[in-house]
């Protein structure tokens, strides 16, 4: 019942649409329009507007026409740059960007595996009940969009968030918490050649904090990274600031509450050891969720993929989604494979025939039976 042609030739439209992370205009404008075909009941929020993006969220709903469950379908709308004037190229089965840009599969598939459901459910007059499609801006930074999301409009059963590697049957049942750590690092500037027992040399400092750190792989469920340094004005000059930013996940929150303390702690006693001062910040960006197997969401999942032949595979993912925050606002939401392949690279790719089949296990877990 799913058109493959139909589909690509969608996934390809859209991702022929610019839309990197605030941007997000002409794709909301584009998919307010295609959603309109199925449902009156379309709405676009204002999340746009407390961030500097320059769309909203989309919010529609489809009434069903049998008894089952109410359900979420989610995909976000905003891309990883650089995705300005993405040429995909079709190579056989595979469609990737020309490698001057991501391809956008993140979070394009996604969008369109529930725009083909949606198509086959209403071209097959399939039995289905209620109906809740949203599109958010912003996920790739923190998930901005589904963040400011009122959660008046979490009225469903369960959801899923077609926003993952990996295929039809594959279902995300956890995901790390996730926070921020950034520090300034505040030390005293002088001449490096004149009088540079004056100074004191934040980026050493820094450095000496970071080499005392914990970080990459801590255990199987917790990570940490240290992402960004900034600081320094010539090499002439003893540096008086150095900004360091970095992050810590884990599936369990008392490991990472652990981890982000030792971070803290590194910073803040080396500052103090070598006569600089430090202030730092840490922002939790999302919350982790740990689905049992036997809840609701996770059962549909399953019965989906039984009725397509699929064997599901429970996967525990290490990064974060709009599923985060529905699970925290209290509802329940898994996260499926929606095909894309290296996502956040040059080399991002997909195979139309995992494309397909992500739509079809789309349309299963939406057609009652
Ligand atoms: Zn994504
Ligand atoms: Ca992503």
């Amino acid at each position: 019942m799913i058109d493959t042609n139909r589909l690509i030739n969608l996934f390809l439209e859209l991702v022929a649409i610019d839309s990197e992370s605030g941007d997000e205009r002409e794709i909301c404008d584009f998919l307010k329009q295609y959603l309109s075909q199925f449902t009156k009941d379309i709405q676009e929020d204002n999340a746009g507007a407390s961030f500097g993006g320059n769309a909203g969220n989309i919010i529609a709903r489809i009434k069903g026409n049998a008894p089952a469950p109410r359900i979420l379908l989610n995909a976000h709308m905003d891309v990883i740059a650089p995705a300005k004037g993405v040429k995909p190229v079709r190579d056989g089965d595979i469609i990737r960007s020309d490698g001057s840009t991501t391809l956008g599969a993140d979070d394009k598939a996604g969008i369109a595996c529930i725009l083909e459901a949606l198509n086959a459910i209403r071209g097959h007059s399939l039995p289905h009940g209620d109906l809740l499609v949203i599109f958010t801006v912003s996920e790739e930074i923190h998930l901005k969009g589904a963040h400011a999301l009122d959660p008046k409009h979490l009225d469903a059963d369960f959801g899923f968030t077609l926003d993952s590697t990996g295929v039809a049957g594959d279902i995300i049942t956890s995901s790390p918490s996730h926070d921020t750590i950034a520090a300034r690092v505040f030390g005293r500037a002088a001449h490096a050649g004149m009088e540079p027992e004056k100074g004191t040399n934040a980026i050493w400092v820094a450095s000496r904090a970071i080499a005392r750190m914990k970080l990459g792989r801590i255990d199987s469920e917790t990570t940490a990274n240290i992402g960004i340094i900034k600081g320094g004005r010539a090499t002439n000059i003893v540096p008086d600031q150095v900004e360091v930013t970095g992050e810590a996940r884990s599936r369990n929150l008392e490991k990472l509450d652990a981890q982000i303390a030792h971070m803290k702690e590194c910073l803040e006693t080396t500052a103090a050891q070598l006569g600089a001062t430090v202030k730092v910040g840490v922002q939790r960006e999302y919350m982790a969720y740990k689905h049992s197997e036997q809840i609701p969401v996770i059962q549909h999942a399953v019965a989906a993929a039984a009725s397509l032949g699929l064997e599901p595979h429970f996967i525990s993912s290490g990064g974060g989604s709009d599923a985060n925050v529905f699970n925290e606002r209290g509802l329940p939401t898994a996260p499926m494979g929606a095909a894309m392949q290296n996502p956040h690279r040059l080399d991002e790719f997909l195979n139309v025939n995992d494309l397909a089949g992500a739509a079809r296990f789309t349309l299963a877990l939406v057609h009652a039976k």
